[in-house]
């Protein structure tokens, strides 16, 4: 274990992750200068770092920055490697870490880290609430890429409990020692290839979630893409598969509508609360995870009933009149709409529209046509959305002022039994500061209009 006391650190990027971070190196005793381009009147984390007597240095961060001479770099995940200040570093051989490193050195739970390129968040909040539901000693805590920097609970978390992380293809490059006993890889996809510039990188990056396990680890992977599997007989842990489309596998399955897992059924698919095929995938997951960890059947059963999802992704709000609300505003490409969409049996009457990126919506036809009852537009692409829903053939289609207004109008629209989807296809900056805040304003309209509270 590295020791931090006496050693003179540079945390470089502030924001959550970086001022956790300096606040843990302070408490185990290193001397720590803080570094971020933010200027201090807008800049609340380093007003706060100053006031609490750190070194703080703002504006550009060119490499004479290094001039003072550092021991170690902790680097925010979200600075890439080829920026003047860490090209030098580099140079100088100077360790650059991330605050995900730290966390696995300081904390004394064990420690289950969660990555992949989609549904890191589903899987880690499935897995937190099985392993914290009929617990004896301790808790299941989350951190990391989902909200709750992980150098935050660091030091909270103690030897009895268990330490769930999401963790970033870039929080891995910066890490060397990480080594949870449990990791989950759900899937690798093209994603973030102007940060890592090869596949090659994003996957070996990836793969750093393993590089330290042994025999006495487990490694959990999705076997439904011939490389993940490939890609499994890198590591030295027991590797355990997860899979919906081969139920051969030993670890967990899906064969006709059932999950199970080494043979035991565990519940029907249909009964997991969050819906879609990729849901399915994520509950599989998290089921090897909480079977190896001895979770009870029934506790397992009693979460994927109950999650009603992450919020903002396909998130289930509520039910009235026979209609159920979900929110997706996370939802800020065709993709993920097309996903949500796929995921419902029932008709479902569509809010989406937002941000002008200059692309067209042609690729939503197919989704459209299977799952598309009415459709209501909001923002700068309600115009080209509505032409691909008259491609699409859908029978009514009407525009609104934004999402929020598009809730009663919607609910105008359907019958008992159909969704009503906030899943936008878009960015929000047209129209609010972000996502959440447009998810959060479709769930208080929906409230409004029913007069029921969001279920949680
Ligand atoms: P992440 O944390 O990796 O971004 P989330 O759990 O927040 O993933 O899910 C974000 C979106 O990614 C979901 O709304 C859904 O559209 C998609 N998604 C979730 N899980 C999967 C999966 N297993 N495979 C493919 N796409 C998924």
């Amino acid at each position: 274990i590295t020791t931090y006391a006496g050693k003179k650190i540079l945390v470089l990027g502030l924001a959550k992750s970086g001022t956790n971070a300096a606040k843990l190196l302070k408490r185990l005793g290193a001397s720590v200068t803080v570094s971020d381009v933010q200027p201090l009147e807008k800049n609340q984390d380093a007003q706060e770092l100053q006031a609490a007597g750190f070194k703080v240095i703002l504006g550009e961060q060119t490499p004479a920055l290094l001039d003072a001479g550092y021991d170690l770099m902790v680097k925010n995940p979200g600075i890439p490697y080829d920026v003047p200040v860490v090209k030098r570093a580099l140079e100088l051989k100077l360790p650059i870490i991330s605050e995900m490193e730290l966390t696995g050195e300081v904390a004394e739970a064990e420690l289950v880290a969660v990555t992949g390129s989609n549904g890191k968040t589903t899987t880690t909040t499935m897995i937190q609430k099985m392993l914290d539901h009929d617990r004896q000693a301790g808790h299941a805590v989350y951190a990391g890429n989902i909200g709750v920097p992980a150098s935050k609970v660091a030091q909270e978390v103690t030897a009895d409990d268990t330490l769930v992380l999401e963790v970033s293809s870039f929080m891995l490059v910066g890490t060397t020692a990480f080594h949870p006993h449990i990791a989950v890889l759900t899937n690798i996809f093209s994603n973030h290839l102007d940060y890592h510039k090869t596949r090659a990188n994003y996957v070996a990056a990836k793969m750093k979630i393993t590089a330290n396990q042994t025999a006495d680890d487990y490694f959990v992977v999705n076997f439904d893409n011939p490389e993940w599997r490939e890609l499994s007989k890198q590591s030295a842990a027991k590797v355990v598969p997860f899979s919906r489309l081969d139920n051969s596998q030993d670890g967990a399955y899906e064969a006709d509508g059932d999950l199970y897992f080494r043979g035991e059924k565990i519940m029907a698919a249909s009964d997991i609360k969050v819906p879609g095929d990729h849901n399915v995938e994520n509950a599989l997951a998290a089921i090897a995870v909480a079977k190896i960890k001895g979770v009870s059947t029934a506790a397992i059963v009693s979460v994927l009933k109950s999650f009603g999802g992450v919020r903002h992704r396909t998130q289930y709000v509520l039910e009235a009149e026979g209609r159920q609300y979900y929110n997706d505003s996370k939802a800020t490409d065709m993709e993920a709409t097309e996903m949500a969409l796929k995921g419902f049996k029932a008709p479902v009457v569509l809010l989406a529209g937002g941000l002008d990126r200059g692309y067209t919506f042609e690729k939503l036809i197919p989704s459209f046509k299977a799952h598309v009852k009415a459709i209501v537009l909001f923002g700068q692409t309600a115009k080209l959305l509505e032409d691909t829903a008259k491609q699409a053939g859908i029978p009514t289609i009407k525009l609104v002022e934004n999402a929020e207004a598009g809730v009663p109008v919607a609910y105008q629209l359907s019958d008992p039994g159909d969704i009503i989807l906030l899943s936008p296809a878009n960015a929000s900056w047209d129209q609010y500061p972000n996502f959440e805040v447009r998810g959060d304003r479709f769930i208080k309209a929906v409230e409004n209009l029913t007069g029921k509270q969001e279920e949680k």
